[in-house]
């Protein structure tokens, strides 16, 4: 049957792809609809047809699926952060367990009996809204030139005003309100992307779940120059007389005022500039300065009890590593569902006090101080320099002496320091990136022979492909277990275990 773009069809959605679109079919020939729901029937018009698929748009939902609810967010369609916001959460929970489920027996080649019997119960959220900790917003101008903050549209540049995204904490909207009236009342003109001028680009809002502390860094597209006349100095750079301590720099006009005005946001902690005058789609620039307050806000991650549905742990076991976040870290943007993930993987790890644990993709650290405790020594490897930075700090503020950090990719370290100087393992972790673990990583994991590999990820494709290749060298899965850590998006986070098979 052909298909041509423009043409109206009604077909029932029966199946969801693993970007969140549903798939209608007619005679096995189907059809992917982005923000149609699983169990819809629903009119749809489509955009492009090719020989064995076409892509269409919702133009109607003749009859809502019963997994269908009402988005919280108006704007969840033109987002796009959002794939999956008008599906429940139930069901959304059921897409993501399956989807890991899927790619372990199609990818990995593992045996669909047997991963259904392994995998344990996906774990969400009880509130699976305003759980993000960081939040970036792009300023920008709108027709009638006054300054606005959102999301970029879909693919676009352009930006839609929104201060009150779902996913983010509630301060959030005040925030912004209080920097766009700033902006408006002294015409401080946002970024323009296409002329590069302007000043405001960015702004990063970060809160300590535990600590209530907020972070608010704007982005500006400012040249640093040397401070002229008057009180700042004769000539000093932005940098030496930030060194002196000196907070009093102006970035900003009326940069009190601004300054004055969010200090009245409860909790407001630090308040900073990140210089930017790049035509770039990098957020951050490179320099920070502190305007106000301290360079940092602190929060904490606390072990929760696997075995009792993650409960809080009451004891001393429970108490939690404090870390220290500053604009340019990188830190888990899920406090609530990050706990879960970590207790998980530590338990998984199964650790008595007696083994080598390493750490590979151990950003600054979390899962390493984590390991830590229950460890004789844990090593963690990280390719950002500055995250090793964070990781040893956060290693002394925690009083934590038997973590080593290294810097440098996790397949070039690890073979290293194994075949060099002879390192072992007892049990190792990797946390990778979406692509996965790297072959000569894998190759030396398997030489190494640890005990148990504990393999957290956030692309179950990926993961499949790298349990294939363990489990052909010796290991055996044996534990698998989802986490939701991106409630309303088609993300999903897993964990695994896997076990040296007896010779
Ligand atoms: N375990 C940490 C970070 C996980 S994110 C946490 O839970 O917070 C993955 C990390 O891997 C990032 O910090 C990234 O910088 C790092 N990374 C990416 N490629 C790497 C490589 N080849 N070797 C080591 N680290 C790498």
């Amino acid at each position: 049957m052909d298909f041509e773009k423009n043409q109206i069809l009604t077909v029932e959605i029966v199946d969801i792809t693993s970007e969140g679109e549903g798939i209608g079919k007619i005679d096995g020939y189907p059809f992917f609809v982005k923000d149609a729901v699983i169990g819809d029937t629903a009119q749809i018009k489509v955009v492009r047809a090719k020989k064995n698929y076409a892509y269409a748009r919702l133009e109607k939902v003749v009859t809502p699926s019963p997994f269908r609810v009402e988005p919280s967010c108006s704007f969840h369609k033109q987002c796009g952060g959002c794939q999956i916001q008008a599906m429940s959460y139930n069901r959304q929970l059921e897409f993501k367990a399956s989807k890991v489920k899927n790619n372990l027996v199609r990818i990995g080649g593992f045996d669909k009996e047997k991963i259904a019997e392994l995998m344990e119960p996906i774990v969400g959220m009880d509130e699976p809204f305003h759980y993000r900790n960081k939040a970036q917003y792009p300023v920008g101008t709108d027709k009638e030139g006054n300054p606005v903050a959102g999301f970029y549209a879909g693919r676009t540049h352009n930006i839609i005003a929104n201060t009150d995204c779902s996913l983010g904490f509630s301060e959030n909207k005040e925030i912004l309100e209080i920097i766009l009236s700033y902006m408006k009342k002294h015409h401080v003109p946002a970024y323009d992307e296409v002329t590069g001028k302007g000043l405001v680009r960015h702004v990063l809002i970060r809160k300590g779940y535990y600590s209530g502390e907020i972070m608010v860094c704007l982005v500006i597209n400012y040249k640093e120059k040397k401070f002229g006349a008057g009180k700042e100095g004769r000539g000093a750079s932005a940098e030496k007389m930030h060194a002196k301590g000196n907070k009093a720099l102006s970035f900003l006009p009326a940069q009190e005022e601004l300054i004055s005005a969010l200090t009245q946001v409860a909790g407001m902690t630090s308040i900073s500039v990140s210089l930017n005058t790049e035509k770039t789609n990098v957020i951050m620039g490179e320099k920070i300065y502190t305007i106000w307050g301290e360079d940092v806000i602190h929060d904490t991650i606390h072990m929760r009890d696997v075995e009792n549905n993650f409960a809080p742990m009451g004891d001393v076991s429970g108490k939690g590593i404090e870390f220290s976040i500053s604009p340019l870290s990188f830190y888990q943007v899920n406090p609530v569902q990050v706990e879960k993930l970590y207790s998980l993987a530590l338990s998984y790890a199964g650790l008595t006090g007696k083994e080598t644990v390493w750490d590979l993709y151990c950003g600054i650290g979390t899962i390493s101080l984590f390991l830590a405790r229950d460890a004789k020594q844990i090593y963690g490897v990280e390719v950002i320099p500055q995250a090793i930075e964070d990781a040893e700090k956060n290693a002394i503020h925690n009083s934590i002496h038997n973590a080593e950090f290294f810097v440098g990719k996790a397949e070039e370290v690890l073979p290293r320091k194994y075949e060099e100087e002879g390192i072992s393992a007892d049990v190792i972790v990797v946390d990778p990136p979406r692509k996965g673990c790297d072959e000569a990583c894998l190759a030396t994991m398997m030489k190494m022979k640890p005990d148990r590999i504990v393999y957290v990820s956030c692309d179950s494709a990926t993961l499949a492909r790298d349990l294939r290749v363990l489990c052909d060298g010796g290991y055996e899965l044996r534990r698998v277990r989802a986490v939701d850590m991106f409630p309303m998006t088609v993300h999903v986070e897993t964990v695994t275990l896997l076990t040296k098979k007896a010779r």
